[in-house]
């Protein structure tokens, strides 16, 4: 069985397929199974999101596919910026200026904790549907720390590892991540259906 992965993104796609191995025939991003579709992503959670976007590429294609969405949980803000992670600055996908604006509102807060979270959903075209979630916590630093990763990851201070989330090797972030755990869950339960 063919499986669509509902992202072009070039680094998401090294990681799943990876993990997901040699589960499905073939794994295709959405410019190699030539679609051209944007989901509105107006779920109120992460998960909502992750089954609108697996859902709409199953249908469109008549071919599973998977989809995840992901963001930062901040417990001082009662869990934001959330599903808003890539807007929060009111700018999509401006790293710094989030950044800039999640350190100014955390300014003299204590309580720093902090997680990324990622749905995952693989929608198959009987309309049946796998979903898992994964966690990946951390406490806010004061100021941005490392070059690697993307988004908040300069922001998020591993306690077990001493250094900041954009401070760990890239192979080191994709075994702990919470992309890798959501998908790692997604198999166990795929290989439970069998
Ligand atoms: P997406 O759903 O994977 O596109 O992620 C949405 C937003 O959440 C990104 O634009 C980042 O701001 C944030 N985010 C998700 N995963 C990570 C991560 O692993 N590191 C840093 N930021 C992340």
């Amino acid at each position: 069985m063919k499986l669509i992965i509902a992202s072009n993104n070039a680094h998401k796609l090294v990681e799943i397929k990876a993990i997901l191995g040699d589960r499905f025939e073939e794994i295709l991003s959405l410019r190699e199974a030539g679609i051209d579709h944007e989901t509105v992503e107006d779920g109120s959670t992460f998960l909502e999101n992750a089954v609108k976007k697996a859902r709409e590429i199953a249908q469109i294609s008549g071919c599973c596919a998977l989809a995840d969405d992901s963001g930062l949980c901040v417990d001082a803000l009662g869990g934001a910026p959330g599903i808003y992670s890539a807007r929060f600055s009111g700018v999509h996908g401006d790293d710094k200026a989030n950044n800039r604006l999640l350190l100014e509102k955390m300014r003299g807060v204590e309580d720093r904790r902090a997680h990324f979270t990622c749905a995952m959903a693989l929608a198959r075209p009987d309309g049946s549907l796998v979903t898992a979630e994964g966690e990946f916590h951390g406490l806010l630093t004061q100021e941005e720390r490392g070059e690697n990763g993307f988004g908040y990851d300069p922001l998020l201070y591993l306690p077990a590892y001493g250094c900041t989330s954009a401070q760990l090797p890239p192979e080191e972030k994709n075994r702990i991540s919470h992309r890798f755990k959501a998908l790692q869950a997604l198999v166990e339960k795929l290989e439970k259906e069998v």
